[in-house]
């Protein structure tokens, strides 16, 4: 059921900058794995390269979710194995609705999947406002256009409902708590947990704060600076980059 995701070595161009530097890290199902680092370190670039963005071109180095190397697969193929991204910036498409988007998008994770039914539109629907009522989303914003007007808190709560739809095996957060509020990023969190819970999802949280940290409990965390996982240990790790920075690997 649940699944393990291994990077050997990943090197990452992006036009002709390398930009990851070879990174290893392997998660365990029911792991969460939090990467920290400054700015512009490449952060959002392996989480991108492992959902399988074509502007990034991995040039060396191997990713495997089980036995299936991730690399070979397409976008489409690596979110039906059950890989989930919630992005740093929701993209909006008006005219969207968000609930023909989430339906449309499940019937895309569990196609072929004999155990899934899809039932009526209206089924889904049901499904689809617990989901909303259990992460308290205003079930108004299910009829909106995709991230249309949405808040940034918005938007980030509507990743998470995403996720809840998808029931991930391996989920990459990228700045799920970048600009929310406190009861908002208590909210996410407990959505988080129980899809990990629920799913023994493996999680890379990709993060800049210790609170979200204080929420979902990190077994290991990394610190990746210029591409490359600088240091790793457990979750006094982040107490000791808030209080010193990232000026030792500068
Ligand atoms: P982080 O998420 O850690 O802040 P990113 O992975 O977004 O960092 O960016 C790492 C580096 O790669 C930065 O120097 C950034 O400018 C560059 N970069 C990222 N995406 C692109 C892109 N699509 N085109 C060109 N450069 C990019
Ligand atoms: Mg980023």
């Amino acid at each position: 059921m649940s699944s393990v995701l291994n990077i050997k070595d990943l090197q990452v161009k992006i036009d002709q900058k390398q930009i990851l530097q070879g990174i290893s890290l392997t998660v365990k199902p029911g792991e969460v794995h939090a990467i920290m680092g400054p700015n512009g370190s490449g952060k959002s670039t392996l989480a991108y390269t492992l959902t399988g963005h074509p502007a990034y071109k991995v040039t060396q180095g191997e990713v495997k979710l089980d036995k299936n190397d991730l690399l070979v697969m397409s976008p489409d193929e690596r979110a039906q194995a059950g890989l989930f991204l919630a992005f740093q910036h929701p993209t909006e498409i008006p005219g969207v609705k968000v609930q023909n988007f989430l339906r449309q998008a499940y019937r895309a994770r569990f196609e072929g999947q004999k155990t899934k039914q899809f039932g009526s539109v209206l089924a889904f629907r049901k499904h689809l406002e617990k989901l909303a009522q259990e992460l308290q989303i205003n079930p108004e914003l299910l009829k909106r256009g995709l991230n249309e007007g949405f808040s940034g808190g918005e938007k980030k709560r509507l990743e998470i409902l995403q996720m809840a739809v998808l029931e991930p095996k391996f989920a990459i957060l990228d700045e799920i708590d970048s600009g929310l509020d406190i009861d908002a990023i208590k909210a996410v969190a407990t959505g988080i947990k129980r899809n990990i819970k629920k799913y023994n999802t493996g999680v890379l949280l990709i993060t800049h704060y210790q609170r979200i940290l204080d929420y979902i409990k990190p077994n290991f965390v990394h610190v990746i600076v210029e591409g490359k996982v600088v240091e790793s240990g457990d979750k006094n790790l982040v107490k000791k980059l808030e209080a010193d920075g990232y000026q030792k690997w500068s």
